[in-house]
């Protein structure tokens, strides 16, 4: 297969490249390792969803003294398919940082403004319309109590309309259609193994696996090529392919604990609509906010509570789960001769480990004012807290070694920036010394984002290919 440009990944940051180049008249070829799926395929949050649109079933684990469980999207729409599409700006200070730090060119809040725009008027941003669900307004409630700020989350979502709950404004939903129009073809079911170059043009390597047939080697050769393979897979690839300067070293989490609490009334009813409140008063430090609470998550957050696992079946209304979400923990992605996964490695130091063991107790404490009989802290080995004062009996850290953390946000495993000595790209995401690799996916941050990530990986993809369609495409 040929094309003028083929884009690795369709999450957030491919389809939004994807999206620009086709608009720009060139012919893309959008490759995908998962399935083209629906948004409807799937209950949201279900058995299903995690058997059809996650890697691994959701199963990924960073190794190291601690662990990080952490989830990645595989299907057409990557993340976006799977995720609760909160969304917030990148904050100016940290984009402030990565200029200054990592030297990325002309990057600034008022010059990432016109891309933040762009993509919020494809994957419309709202808030809810109507009142917010109790479990999300008890956090409110408690924030306010101790005199700290918490609020909505706007999310990827249009409310309103046919459907009560609303739906989500994921790729499937947005770019990818627009690709499509404009002319863009898209295959899934198909993984790149490696990248080549030979000829003055790039080759890529892939196994084609349908859903009714053999699987298949196919090759794909293209003047461009653009990888968004989300920010563990798209190192494996480079690396694979033998690129390596910079590539994979410095990965980062958003680590998260989580708790269930347990309040004196009903506070998760049947058809609710989803939590949206977050507690912003401690970043950068850490963040906190509510989780979908159905009963089997219920089940698996108080996993390590066995003995009252009749509560939930008593109480289950009673019970709203909550985290609070460090920005932390540096690791590494490297393959392993016939493995599939890269190992990733993750090193979390004492540092950022007292962080998450302090923002488990703000939060406790936030949930107490906010009412709560009883918090259950997913940690191996923590009691039930009955009281403030056990809040204040909690250990000042934890070895963080039981599997408790967990993370849904990745980034900055290949950062972007003129700074050749930490950067993989130049300022707008081509692989140094690779004429025509672009990298266009949360691999290209120089950091975690503090807040949620995904806004920032379209708009940082919109800036790039925009860039490349103006500048180095002619
Ligand atoms: C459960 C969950 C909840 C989240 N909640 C939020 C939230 O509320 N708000 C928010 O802002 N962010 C959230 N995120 C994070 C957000 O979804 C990600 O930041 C975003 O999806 C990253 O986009 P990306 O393009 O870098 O990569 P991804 O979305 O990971 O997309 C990469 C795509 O590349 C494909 N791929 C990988 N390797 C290959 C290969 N070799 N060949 C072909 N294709 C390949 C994958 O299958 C995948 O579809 C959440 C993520 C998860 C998993």
């Amino acid at each position: 297969m040929t094309a003028d440009i083929v884009v690795i990944g369709s999450g957030p940051g491919g389809a939004v490249t994807a999206t620009l180049c086709a608009e720009a008249g060139k012919s893309v070829l959008l490759v995908e390792e998962g399935q083209n799926l629906s948004l409807q395929s799937a209950p949201p949050f279900s058995k299903e969803e995690l058997l059809l649109k996650y890697r691994n079933a959701g199963i990924c684990i960073a190794v190291g003294p601690s662990k990080i469980a952490y989830v990645e999207g595989r299907c057409v729409g990557g993340g976006s398919e799977i995720n609760r599409g909160l969304y917030h700006r990148a904050p100016e200070y940290l984009l402030d940082q990565w200029r200054a730090v990592f030297k990325v060119d002309d990057l600034s809040l008022d010059r990432l403004i016109p891309h933040f725009i762009a993509c919020e008027s494809t994957a419309r941003i709202e808030y809810l319309h109507g009142d917010a669900p109790l479990i999300s307004t008890r956090l409110r409630d408690g924030a306010a109590r101790l005199g700290w700020q918490a609020t909505e989350a706007p999310r990827l979502y249009r409310y309103g309309g046919e459907e009560k709950s609303g739906r989500k404004q994921s790729m499937s939903e947005t770019f990818v259609p627009r690709f499509l129009a404009a002319g863009g073809r898209l295959i899934a079911d198909t993984r790149a193994n490696r990248l080549t170059r030979s000829g003055g043009k790039w080759h890529v390597k892939a196994l084609h696996t349908p859903a009714n047939g053999p699987p298949r080697p196919i090759e794909i050769s293209a003047d461009q090529i653009f990888v968004a393979c989300g920010a563990v897979q798209t190192p494996a690839l480079l690396r694979r392919s033998g690129l390596t300067r910079n590539i994979g070293n410095s990965l980062y989490f958003h680590p998260m604990l989580k708790v269930v609490a347990q309040f004196d009334e009903d506070v998760n009813n049947p058809g609710d609509l989803d939590p949206v409140h977050q507690i912003r008063e401690f970043e950068p430090s850490f963040g906190m906010g509510c989780s979908i609470s159905k009963r089997p998550m219920l089940g698996l957050a108080m996993v390590n509570h066995a003995n009252h696992f009749a509560e939930i079946d008593r109480h289950w209304r009673r019970m709203g789960i909550y985290y609070v979400q460090a920005a932390s923990g540096k690791a590494t992605v490297r393959n392993l001769p016939f493995f599939r996964d890269p190992l990733v490695r993750v090193w979390q130091n004492g540092a950022d480990l007292r962080k998450l063991a302090d923002g488990l107790k703000r939060l406790a404490e936030a949930l107490f004012s906010a009412g709560a009989v009883a918090v259950y802290p997913s940690v191996q080995g923590y009691p039930v807290l009955r009281s403030m004062e056990d809040v204040r009996n909690l250990p000042a850290t934890f070895s963080g070694s039981d599997g408790s953390v967990t993370s849904v946000h990745v980034f900055s495993s290949c950062p972007m920036g003129g700074n050749e000595a930490i950067c993989a790209t130049d300022s707008f995401g081509r692989v140094r010394d690779a004429d025509g690799l672009y990298i266009a996916d949360a691999s290209l941050l120089c950091g975690p984002t503090v807040v949620n990530p995904q806004g920032t990986v379209m708009a940082i993809a919109h800036r790039n290919a925009t860039h490349a369609v103006e500048s180095r495409f002619n």
